[in-house]
């Protein structure tokens, strides 16, 4: 449960600052006067930058950097080992099976990586209402356990003396 909500506060998973298309300078105001053309650090396609700072050939590679970057700083793991997780999973969330959806826009992922927060070890892939209902749960077992029981013992209740029926059998 510790720190889930900072977990959200540094989901960010593009440059903070500017998009890849909107790296842009004007060659002119260097004393070169133009960009040559450089590997991208990702794929290492060769590419004529827009600007100085521009160190991947497009969006995608961009986004694919960024996102292993942020997967790297908090979990240590990198976007292709993500990847190979959702392959795993079909693509969808470990528990509701759902798609998953993102929180905003400048987010990449639709499922975020559950981990135990005691031993660091990642568990799977979830959405985000799941991975919140964990940690809701406080990530307890028993809790969880006891939460089922509590939804059944419920459903049984109402097959036999739901509301409904408890009116009809009441006071005269
Ligand atoms: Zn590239
Ligand atoms: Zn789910």
């Amino acid at each position: 449960m510790r720190n889930r909500s900072n977990l959200y506060k540094t989901m960010l998973y593009s440059p903070p600052n500017k998009r890849w298309n909107e790296q842009t300078a004007d060659p002119s105001k260097y004393p070169q006067g133009r960009f040559n053309p450089k590997p991208c650090r990702r794929c290492s396609t060769v590419f004529i930058p827009k600007a100085p700072s521009n160190l991947y050939c497009s969006q995608e590679c961009s986004d694919h950097a960024w996102t292993t970057a942020y997967l790297k700083r908090t979990y240590d793991i990198d976007y292709d080992h993500y990847l190979s997780m959702l392959a795993e999973q079909s693509g969808v969330c470990a528990l509701c099976g759902g798609e998953g959806f993102k929180m905003a826009g400048h987010h990449r992922l639709k499922l975020v990586v559950d981990h135990c927060h005691k031993t660091g070890r990642i568990r799977g892939l979830l959405c985000h209402n799941c991975n919140r209902a964990l940690g809701l749960l406080h990530d307890d077992t028993d809790v969880i356990r006891k939460a089922i029981g509590y939804l059944e013992g419920e459903t049984s209740i109402r097959k036999g003396s739901g509301p409904k029926r408890a009116k009809a059998q009441g006071p005269r």
